[in-house]
């Protein structure tokens, strides 16, 4: 299995550094996970190759490319049709709503959307993917990628909170988000701080930490050295162009 960050800035897009966008692919099927602003211009492989798009929730630091791939297989002499996404039901009203009448049955045949939520286990090509519901505003699903007895858990975004870390034990590779540095000082966090991703990753038995999602602002070094503190090992960041053997 194969990992390569296409964009992996935090809340907002800076050149050279789209949002979340990640090309998980296993035996020349690859499938886009989230899709967030810069990702659709950045992709290293031709799109019309992607297989499935997964989105882990509404907000649109994660999906609003998904409406630049819908336009580019979507008005074109010869448009793709039915191209499975898979995303929590809330992200999908959300998508549809942003889309005209007209346009509405446009991205039905192009996009075959498939809600999913906490608990479900998917076949998607190669893959078996397990969704996790994650600590969240809105609702957003985590996933468990297993291929080749090979395991991928990516986080999404989520506070510290919630039953979603057995769904990541003893995945070889763990894509995390590190919003934060400092938590918040008040109320329950809707992020990671990096030393959470790595106190977390620790316990649950995790191989390799890759951290993500950090903003534009945040000195990205120290998260990963608050990581590998609280990890006890090495941990990589998630920069565009950076491939994962998983
Ligand atoms: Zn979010």
């Amino acid at each position: 299995m194969r990992l390569q960050i296409v964009g992996s800035s935090g809340t907002y897009p800076a050149p050279g550094r789209p949002c979340a966008g990640y090309l998980i692919e296993q035996k020349g099927f690859p499938v886009l996970c989230d899709a967030g602003p810069g990702t659709f211009m950045s992709l290293p492989i031709d799109p019309d190759t992607i297989q499935a798009v997964v989105i882990s929730h509404q907000h649109v630091d994660h999906c609003a490319d998904l409406f630049a791939a819908f336009h580019a297989w979507t008005y074109r002499p010869e448009p793709r049709e039915g191209v499975p996404v898979y995303a929590p039901e809330s992200a999908i009203e959300h998508i549809l709503a942003f889309v005209d009448g007209g346009q509405g049955d446009a991205i039905h045949r192009t996009l075959d959307f498939r809600p999913v939520s906490g608990g479900d286990e998917v076949e998607i090509g190669p893959f078996t993917v397990r969704f996790a519901d994650m600590f969240h505003p809105v609702p957003c699903v985590g996933s468990r990628w297993e291929a080749d007895g090979r395991v991928l858990f990516y986080t999404g975004d989520t506070g510290p909170g919630g039953e979603w870390h057995e769904t990541a034990r003893d995945a070889d590779l763990m894509l995390a988000e590190a919003a934060f540095q400092e938590p918040p000082a008040s109320g329950d966090a809707i992020h990671l701080t990096a030393a959470e991703a790595g106190r977390i990753a620790r316990r649950l038995g995790v191989k390799r930490l890759v951290l993500t999602h950090i903003p534009p602002y945040m000195d990205a070094s120290r998260s990963v050295h608050e990581a590998e503190t609280a990890f006890d090992r090495p941990v990589a960041l998630a920069v565009p162009g950076v491939g994962f053997d998983v």
